[in-house]
């Protein structure tokens, strides 16, 4: 008899996703005349830039020539890629990262995810509330977790919860986690950790030997020059930190696929007699088992964003988001809307006036003027009664956005 992994039944079964899927679609059925303007779901919306097309098609070419064609490639991914990363994201803000810490992977999703397995299963998880779903369900996949309660939360997860209290910005827990995620920019908040923040957790995870799984996928989003890009550039980060970067929001690779875990050599866990032991390799280990790379054009199409012109192009589209980001935050701010985020960070966080719930806000936006955003409840409890704006969209769809939540509430 073939068993289940039995966790997955723990999983909720109406993703967030797919249930704002439902409430679109079921109105844009009944009212094929409207014009819905989506600015929901965290996905990119402009192409491709130059450089990068260019680099690409020369990949594609390489591989149709006898000449210059590959294989397999190496599974941690092509040194030219990691001395970029190496050298532009990092030493060139006076952070030591080695080409050899860095592991090329085709997504940071899959990333948070699969890291998971590389730690034991009794260790406590903690997350924030509101936070990007990936990592609460695979810490549940996994195994870490009890069932999912009436509270929504599930059992075993340590939560930290972010409210308008804290400025979004999670406190110290009470119970200790061993693996703590974080995510800055934050995915749904816009919020952003500062120097001052970030110590605090690295001291907190040195004194705890917890390790901090830092999500860096909006880093390229950070204006402020005071704010740290990488968890890196707080010392004594690299014995309890890894870093996951993307290609995904910083130069829209989400249909193109390419991404890269950091783990220094300096970091390490521990067995349950309490020795010691180095985490990359073990990384390491699981790459090389069970991945066989990213493709080759597809890193050569990556590494481009390194370039002189390569860095200009995609600072131009950065700069095109978060001025749709700047609109947003302006009109509604505007309006009497408490806001949070959008100004190093792709997202608006609002809360909705007069305690209006998440679902209620949003379906009164879809039915009243055909906005869709996303609900903040659905990233967890503490979302309760805000809401996300992405700012991955058409600038004529921002404004004509605003203009219509202006006549709904001015
Ligand atoms: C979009 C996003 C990522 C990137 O995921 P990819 O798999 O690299 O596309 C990672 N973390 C967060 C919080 C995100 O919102």
């Amino acid at each position: 008899m073939a068993l289940i992994n039995e966790h997955y039944l723990k999983l909720k079964a109406g993703y967030l996703f797919p249930e704002i899927g439902r409430r679109v679609k079921e109105f844009s059925l009944a009212h094929p005349d409207k014009k819905i303007i989506r600015m929901g779901i965290g996905d990119v919306t402009q192409p491709l830039v130059p450089s990068v097309l260019k680099a690409f098609h020369e990949g594609v070419e390489e591989m149709g020539n006898v000449a210059t064609f590959k294989g397999y490639g190496p599974e941690q991914g092509y040194e030219f890629l990691r001395e970029a990363i190496a050298k532009n994201d990092f030493e060139a803000r006076g952070v030591d990262i080695s080409a050899d810490d860095i592991f090329i992977s085709d997504g940071s999703k899959c990333d948070t995810g699969n890291i998971q397995e590389i730690f034991g299963l009794d260790n406590k998880i903690g997350i924030c509330d509101p936070v990007y779903p990936v990592y609460a369900d695979t810490t549940v996949m996994s195994g870490k977790t009890g069932i999912y309660q009436e509270n929504g939360y599930f059992e075993k997860i340590i939560y930290m919860p972010c409210n308008e209290g804290n400025r979004f910005i999670p406190d110290l827990p009470i119970q200790r986690p061993d693996l703590i995620f974080l995510c800055f920019p934050n995915n749904p908040t816009g919020t952003v950790a500062t120097k001052e923040v970030l110590k605090k957790w690295v001291d907190y995870a040195i004194a705890n030997k917890s390790i901090i799984l830092y999500d860096a996928a909006y880093e390229a989003f950070i204006t402020d020059k005071n704010i740290p890009h990488s968890i890196f550039e707080i010392e004594g980060a690299k014995k309890v930190a890894i870093e996951f970067r993307s290609f995904s929001k910083t130069a829209g690779f989400t249909g193109t696929r390419c991404a890269f875990t950091v783990i220094p050599s300096e970091l390490v866990a521990y067995d349950s007699i309490g020795n010691a032991h180095q985490v990359k390799p073990l990384w390491m280990r699981r790459h090389t088992t069970k991945f066989n790379g990213v493709s080759y054009p597809v890193q050569k199409a990556a590494a481009a964003i390194y370039s002189e012109q390569g860095k200009k192009e995609v600072k131009e589209v950065i700069n095109f988001y978060l001025e749709n980001a700047r609109i947003m935050n302006q009109s509604l701010t505007s309006l009497g809307f408490k806001v949070f985020g959008g100004i190093n960070a792709p997202y608006v966080w609002v809360k909705t006036k007069n305690n209006m719930k998440s679902w209620e806000f949003f379906d009164k936006l879809l039915h009243e003027i055909n906005v869709v955003g996303t609900p903040g409840a659905g990233f967890g409890p503490s979302g309760e009664g805000y809401f996300r704006f992405s700012a991955f969209a058409e600038r004529a769809n921002v404004i004509e956005a605003m203009e219509r939540i202006t006549k709904l509430f001015e």
